[in-house]
């Protein structure tokens, strides 16, 4: 590993201001950095440490809940107010990486992990997110886990967080603060970008940025599940998972949020699928319909044309479930 010079600030501005000099990452749980670090595809010559900044804070605001940059993950998936009210939620923090990890692993830290594309972490290898206009080593390549929807001719590489996709249905608002302390919410939905012509560029952060908490809306009427479709039944990513709030009114679907990990470079939600469902009585019919419309779109590898048929029966499976169909 590259030599770095550690820092640890007392203060936001302060961690802004050291995050401006070129070759500066944040470090949080470490959980992913430090992985990136020891096998040379992150070589930063400073690193800032964020946890002595009280970013270790859940806190009720406008009916909704506060979440800081630095709790755990094992914490938040623990809290009674996320237990009882966004269960999705904690089902998903649950559903990701190991206790050990969890235990060290922080909100902000888990927005912003790395995609786990093979390619990525092999310095032998060609990829245009660690080295942009390299190529990429995945087309053409072993494709069994990469994105189906939202990819280009320069990444395909899924996002590998489980939180962020049931963030993602919660309608979840991300708190940045830039050096000078400026503060700004972004929507999770348009915090990660798609890979386009620049698969380098993940979110929109700008330099010195930092993000400081996640606000969840008030919590939502309706059935809360997530579901996650893996190789294994524990530490393994999502080949497809679903975070999907669903809310009945009087036998028809009165509201749904859906949002899709293991299919795409970012969670995805489909808006135009919610809109199919609203007002709508379930039926498998009205599921196959969801599903034709969530992947219209979709452009598959060659290994991961298997992802089409899987993300066509969770979607089913999910909404009978989620709509009391399946009972
Ligand atoms: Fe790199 Fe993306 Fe290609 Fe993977 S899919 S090799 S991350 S450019």
């Amino acid at each position: 590993m590259k030599d770095f010079i550690y820092l640890r600030p007392s203060s936001r501005d302060e961690a802004t201001a050291e995050a401006l000099e070129p070759d500066t990452a944040f470090l949080a749980g470490g959980t992913n950095l430090l992985d990136l670090m020891k096998l040379g595809i992150a070589a930063p010559a400073r690193l800032v440490d964020v946890n002595r900044l009280e970013l270790d804070f859940i806190e009720e605001r406008e009916g909704g809940l506060r979440i800081g940059a630095t709790v755990r993950n094992s914490d938040l998936a623990a809290d009674a107010r996320i237990r009882r009210s966004y269960p999705v939620l904690a089902r998903a923090l649950l559903a990701g990486a190991s206790g050990q990890l969890r235990n060290m692993a922080t909100t902000g830290g888990n927005l912003l992990q790395r995609t786990r594309c093979s390619y990525f972490y092999d310095t032998a290898m060609d990829c245009n997110k660690r080295s942009p206009g390299a190529g990429c080593s995945a087309i053409g390549g072993a494709t069994r886990n990469h994105a189906i929807l939202g990819t280009s001719d320069k990444c395909i590489a899924t996002h590998p967080s489980d939180m962020a996709v049931a963030l993602a249905a919660l309608d979840a608002v991300v708190e940045i603060e830039a050096p000078g302390g400026q503060r700004r919410h972004v929507r999770l939905d348009e915090f990660y970008r798609l890979p386009g012509d620049t698969p380098h560029i993940e979110t929109c952060m700008d330099p010195g940025d930092l993000v400081t908490a996640v606000v969840l809306p008030p919590p939502l009427e309706g059935r809360q599940i997530y579901r996650k479709i893996r190789d294994r039944a524990s530490y393994a990513f999502a080949l497809v998972s679903i975070a999907a709030i669903v809310r009945m009114e009087g036998g028809r679907i009165g509201e749904a949020r859906l949002a899709f990990g293991g299919l795409a470079p970012k969670p995805w939600r489909a808006a135009e699928l919610e809109d199919l469902l609203k007002g709508q009585s379930p039926s498998e019919n009205l599921f196959d319909r969801a599903a034709d419309l969530l992947l219209q779109c979709a452009t598959t590898a060659g290994e991961n044309d298997f992802k089409i048929p899987l993300a066509r029966r969770t979607l089913a499976s999910v909404l009978r479930e989620a709509t009391g169909a399946a009972s």
